[in-house]
């Protein structure tokens, strides 16, 4: 970039920061709206409030300072039928680019400043010699104009005049990564016409197509990176599929084996999950499986049915937990469910330890401890992931680097449902099981958005429940589980809460408890020792304690929606322990001042949903992918061109044409692709390793 002129050192570093290393970068920086500035009318027809473009001459000129010393230029510009008034402040800046007698182009919207009409810092072009073909020539004023995101002090001005020196500096041919067969099939521009087209749109484009990035330039620019982002992935899986796995068989022993451990019939949904997975182990290639499933839907069951699939076999099985409470509660739900086999609790403590505890385990169960670990697992044959998203796609790819001869059989779980088009994105390289429809048994959750005013009154209704000796949840917001945040506002909200009931035993649970303490008090409240945990958001994946039937969320317009609905999903469980008949469950959003509309959004589709599709679309068109995973290190992809959502068309588009061309293309078009992707993607993603 920074050999570009007009870029230095600084600049270019600063673009650097924004993934812009190389022109090629730069002109696939797209601009994110387009100004309508084509608009060209003599003085006479301005209208206030509008905007328009106008060429006039300058008549006088008067500089000025306001009180506060702010230096500001006035001037008056005409064209024969009639004047216009032009203010600009911090005018230091071009006191001498002005010249009485001047023709000038500006652009901004209409004022009435002292009678007469003005515009304030308008956008201005000077017309040195031939008005009518420079404002042809000109960038920014007499047409459509790009306007870009600024990169710290680089205004979109500036990138739009780096923008359109490199471009002109561009041959007029430009080598083309998508196949011809495939542009000229899908009638799409060449590459280089649609840069063009995308940031110097011609007079007659579509605005509206523009603003949507729907015209024929966008559309293809979007399908070329969808394309390479799904031919890495496809690459990918069948990279892997050419590998030999674990070998696996199931022989009727099996079977018998996976009755015994059912407590319950399977949903057809679990048969067919369970169906799957099975073909994919007895594949003899790795398998590189999602199981899709809303909270609730029975996943853990699947998983530990896949375990003893390959424990069977001979195999070790690594379950790995986002949170430690959540591992030991899977340790704890394998134990019982799976006597007689060896099943091990790995923690960071224990490692730290030392070695795995000895006989080696079958099933070791653990967070991501456990992975650092593998040379412990010498005959690991399956990796169960469990709700994944809190992990990131970077960390999955690392965790599915085939380090070993035979890859380990990978299964992936997901917390909470995720759209379609992002799952394309994220997991487009995994095949996907879903599991759509709850178990029965699942009870109703009556859900309630209720003004933190009205706390007391929630506070007495879950008395009552408590008095019947159902067991609640009090959760309190925390962004992020670290010893270093204040911790202060929860444990105040313990102390209320057990003023509010002394006659019950609370237990406070929060990340920066030590494990052997959130163990005890898990215990506690799975035991029924404890009535209610007041809890930060560690309880938010995966806990498991069905008679607790209560759940009051305070300050719920701070959480989003995904995560409300994971946090919803601890209650309304299946009661097979529960120590009264089965009830319906009661969940309060108790909130604060809500700020915004999307806020509101989301706490009224909780109370009217508890489908976790249709919560996740939601979330993801409020608040967009990034923020939809949580984190920035969430490892979403850095599309630059596309959007997921937005292009959700162009994607299932690119996924099926990336597909059909690799079933077709030749040793020598692979090669050419998979160059292409390391070069543009690997730098990013690690899509495809060399070879
Ligand atoms: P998640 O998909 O959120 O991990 P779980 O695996 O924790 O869901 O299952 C939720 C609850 O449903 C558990 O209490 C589990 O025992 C129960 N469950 C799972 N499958 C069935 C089934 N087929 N019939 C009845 N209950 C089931
Ligand atoms: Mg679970």
């Amino acid at each position: 970039m920074q050999y570009l002129k007009g870029v230095g050192p600084r600049w270019g570093e600063l673009m650097a920061g924004k993934g812009i290393f190389t022109i090629e970068d730069l002109v696939l920086t797209l601009p994110f709206r387009y100004e309508d500035r084509s608009r060209l009318l003599p003085v006479q027809a301005l209208v206030e409030g509008e905007t328009a473009t106008v060429v006039a001459q300058v008549r006088t000129l008067a500089h000025a300072r306001t009180r506060s010393g702010l230096q500001v230029l006035e001037m008056l510009a005409g064209d024969g039928t009639g004047s216009l008034r032009c203010i600009w402040y911090h005018a230091e800046y071009f006191r001498d680019r002005f010249q009485s007698g001047q023709t000038l182009a500006l652009y901004g919207r209409l004022t009435r400043e002292a009678g007469r009409l003005a515009m304030r810092q308008p956008e201005f072009e000077i017309l040195e010699h031939e008005p009518e073909a420079e404002l042809g020539e000109s960038i920014k004023l007499g047409r459509w104009v790009p306007i870009y995101e600024a990169i710290g002090p680089l205004s979109s001005s500036h990138l739009r005049t780096l923008v359109h020196r490199a471009l002109a500096a561009l041959p007029p041919e430009l080598d083309d990564p998508l196949p011809a067969e495939l542009l000229a099939r899908l009638g799409l521009p060449a590459r280089r016409a649609a840069l063009d087209q995308v940031h110097f749109p011609p007079p007659a484009a579509s605005l509206e197509q523009l603003q949507q990035a729907r015209t024929p330039g966008h559309r293809r620019l979007i399908f070329e990176e969808l394309f390479f982002l799904q031919a890495g992935l496809e690459f990918k899986r069948r990279r892997i599929r050419r590998q030999p796995g674990p070998r696996i068989e199931i022989k009727p022993a099996i079977r018998e084996q996976l009755k015994r451990v059912l407590a319950f019939h399977p949903t057809g949904d679990q048969k067919q999950a369970l169906k799957e997975i099975a073909a994919d182990l007895c594949s003899r290639h790795p398998m590189r499986r999602l199981l899709q499933g809303d909270v609730g839907s029975g996943k853990t069951i699947v998983a530990l049915e896949a375990a003893i699939i390959a424990i069977e076999n001979g195999w070790q099985v690594a379950l790995m937990a986002p949170t430690q409470i959540l591992a030991e509660q899977h340790y704890l739900y394998a134990r019982s469910r799976l006597p007689g086999y060896r099943v091990a609790l790995v923690t960071s403590a224990q490692r730290r330890r030392g070695a795995l505890p000895a006989p080696e385990p079958q099933l070791a169960i653990g967070t991501q401890a456990l992975l650092e670990d593998r040379a412990r697992l010498p005959r690991l044959g399956l990796v169960i992931v469990d709700e994944q998203h809190r992990f990131g796609v970077l960390q999955r790819f690392r965790l599915m680097q085939p380090g070993d001869a035979a890859a380990p059989h990978l299964l992936v779980m997901t917390a909470t449902p995720i759209p379609r088009t992002l799952a394309l994105t994220l997991y487009g390289d995994l095949d996907t099981s879903l599991l759509r429809h709850a178990p029965p048994g699942g009870l109703p959750i009556s859900t309630r958005a209720v003004p933190a005013s009205r706390a007391p009154e929630v506070y007495e209704f879950v008395r009552a429940g408590l008095a019947r000796g159902r067991q609640a949840y009090f959760v309190y917001p925390l962004i992020e589980e670290s010893e270093t945040l204040d911790l202060k506002p929860a444990l105040r909200m313990f102390d209320h809460l057990r003023g509010v009931y002394p006659e019950f035993r609370l237990g406070l649970l929060h990340g920066a408890l030590p494990a052997a303490e959130k163990q005890a008090v898990m215990a506690d409240f799975r035991a029924g020792a404890l009535q209610a945990l007041v809890s930060t958001t560690v309880i938010e994946v995966g806990v498991d304690v069905p008679n607790a039937t209560f759940m009051v969320i305070e300050h719920a317009e701070r959480f989003g929606l995904a995560q409300l609905h994971q946090l919803r999903g601890r209650i309304g469980r299946p009661q097979p322990d529960a120590r009264s008949a089965p009830e319906q469950s009661h969940c309060f959003l108790l909130h604060g001042e809500i700020k915004g509309a999307a806020a509101r959004q989301r706490l009224q589709a909780l109370a009217r949903t508890r489908d976790g599709f249709e919560l996740a679309e939601l979330d993801l068109t409020l608040r967009g992918p990034g923020e939809f995973f949580g984190t920035r290190q969430s490892g979403m992809p850095l599309l630059t061109v596309a959007q997921p959502v937005r292009d959700h068309e162009l994607m299932e588009l690119a996924r099926s044409e990336a597909r059909t061309h690799l079933d077709q293309a030749a040793p020598a078009e692979h090669k050419r692709l998979v160059a292409h992707i390391q070069r543009r993607w690997q730098r990013r993603y690690g899509l495809v390793e060399a070879g």
